[in-house]
């Protein structure tokens, strides 16, 4: 069982760089266990390692069937909210009436509950909540977890999964209030990420690194989100195919027993010797925490 996890080490970047920072920053894969990694002097972003990327022009999601029953929200509403998420990020403006170049399709509702990448079978790219645990380091501060499987190589996508914090988050998709965690916030960044995004420096942008209880303002992209969209997903890129489909096809149950979850074990690509490689975007910290930002 091989796999490469690389530490979302744009987290460090953006710290090191703190108030200088303000653009946008496309999601590169480079794992510090392996090389060193680059960083941008101005705009902290990671810049070394190949840039990921969906390839074809149309992507698929789905969200998990059973909502969240402990935050009272269930899957009609949570599908309306990430569909009115997903159209902002697709119907970007990119300048002269342009838009990214993809399209977003939706396979419906599915049953698997667990972040995972088949490299033999079928796949599907999953919202989902989490009600009952949170597995994960920083337990309290992560709002959600996008993670992304990709060659190691080429940085082409092959799967992205995306774990919401209901479990320790009191997350609301209306009547926000001061001390809850907005839900459209929350999952518009995440969808950024799910698009190829990394955070930004800029204040007030979507895909800024920290969010504070009951700001609801993320919920709309702003024009450094525009810009890095576009970048990630230009008008004018020449996607290599159009289907909609999961990388080996489409399946609504999960491929893997709940023990082997993240677990690639070679590379799905034909290319010899690339590597298939998980990056955990560890995301979207309360921001009454800030100095204690994850690496
Ligand atoms: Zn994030």
């Amino acid at each position: 069982m091989r796999r490469a996890l690389l530490a979302a080490a744009l987290g460090a970047a953006a710290m090191a760089i703190g108030a200088e920072a303000h653009a946008f920053c496309l999601t590169h894969g480079c794992s510090e266990s392996r090389e060193p990694c680059e960083y941008d002097s101005k705009t902290g972003c990671l810049v070394s390692g190949p840039v990921l990327h969906w390839a074809s022009s149309c992507v698929s999601f789905d969200v998990q069937k059973d909502g969240s029953p402990k935050r009272g929200i269930t899957y009609d509403v949570a599908h309306a909210a990430i569909t009115a998420g997903f159209a902002q990020w697709s119907n970007a403006s990119c300048g002269e009436g342009r838009s990214p170049s993809i399209r977003i399709n939706d396979f419906g509702p599915v049953e698997c509950r667990t972040p995972e990448y088949s490299e033999d079978g079928p796949n599907a790219n999953v919202i989902m909540f989490r009600d009952d645990d949170w597995p994960y380091d920083n337990a309290i501060d992560t709002l959600a977890l996008t993670t992304l499987t990709y060659d190691a190589k080429s940085g082409e996508i092959y799967d992205a999964d995306i774990e919401v914090n209901t479990f320790q988050s009191n997350m609301a998709i209306s009547n926000v209030g001061p001390s809850d965690i907005d839900f459209n916030s929350v999952i518009t960044h995440e969808l950024g990420h799910f698009l190829g995004l990394s955070h930004s420096g800029a204040q007030g942008s979507t895909m800024q690194r920290s969010y504070a209880p009951g700001q609801t303002e993320m919920a709309s992209i702003e024009y450094d989100d525009e810009r890095g969209i576009c970048a990630a997903l230009p008008p004018d890129r020449i996607p290599e195919g159009s289907s909609c489909e999961p990388r080996h096809g489409f399946s609504k149950e999960c491929a893997l027993p709940e023990s082997c979850a993240f677990a690639p074990a070679r590379s799905g690509s034909p290319l010899p010797g690339a590597l298939l490689a998980t990056l955990w975007l560890s995301t979207l910290l309360r921001a009454r925490r800030r100095t204690k930002l994850r690496p």
